[in-house]
């Protein structure tokens, strides 16, 4: 089966040497592509800016906005399964071709909103039969995530709480959230977390 992989930040640029970019370190995503590839799934990831090395035998696709992270995913398709782990900047600056100078008061930066890849897909003509999303949230969060889920139309969300130390660690705490259940998978590494989402898939598909 062939999945499609988001991972890692997107980078906005505002200039020639300036961006918008988040604290994401793309490991929870590079964590579920290599734990797929070695179940024997066919993985395409495309990731944002990482400090994170290739996975051998996935398909890598680098990218640094969130426009261009939408037509490489759009590329992939068709694909069985699709897990959107990227945080995807919500909005891209305009940008300056000239590198903005300093000496003429503060810049004035406007933004217009991004594509929302997961929702594209969810909604695409040739939409994977799953659709998994992530809902990093600091309040609320099952409601916050349920809410995503049917915003979305994805089928799955793995929420995590995002006010504990997630970024850059190699720990996580999710909750997955389907239209039928909700569980509590617990504090456990990224790669324990990849390991289950890739039982939870397979049963799926069983
Ligand atoms: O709306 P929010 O950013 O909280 O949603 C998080 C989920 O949506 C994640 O799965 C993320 O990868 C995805 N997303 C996306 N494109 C965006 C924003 C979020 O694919 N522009």
């Amino acid at each position: 089966m062939k999945v499609v992989v988001t991972a890692g930040p997107t980078h906005e640029p505002i200039d020639p040497v300036r961006f918008i970019g988040n604290r994401s370190s793309g490991k929870q995503g590079y964590a579920i592509a290599k734990a797929l590839q070695e179940a024997g799934y066919n993985v395409s990831l495309i990731s944002g800016p990482t400090c994170l090395k290739d996975i051998n035998a996935v398909k890598m696709t680098r990218i640094e906005t969130a426009k261009q992270m939408l037509i490489e995913v759009q590329n992939a398709l068709p694909a069985d399964i699709i897990i959107c782990c990227a945080a995807v900047a919500d909005w891209a600056p305009e940008y300056s071709p000239q590198k903005i100078k300093k000496g003429s008061g503060d810049p004035q930066i406007t933004f217009t909103e991004n594509p929302d890849i997961l929702k594209t897909i969810s909604n695409h003509k040739q939409r994977p039969k799953l659709v998994i999303g992530f809902a990093a949230e600091t309040q609320n969060l099952i409601e916050n995530a349920t809410a995503k889920l049917h915003k979305k139309s994805c089928d799955w969300i793995l929420a995590n709480d995002v006010s504990e130390n997630v970024f850059g660690t190699d720990e996580n705490h999710v909750y997955l959230i389907t239209k039928s259940k909700q569980e509590d998978w617990r504090a456990m590494s990224k790669a324990e977390i990849a390991q289950k989402l890739v039982a939870e898939i397979k049963d799926y598909f069983k």
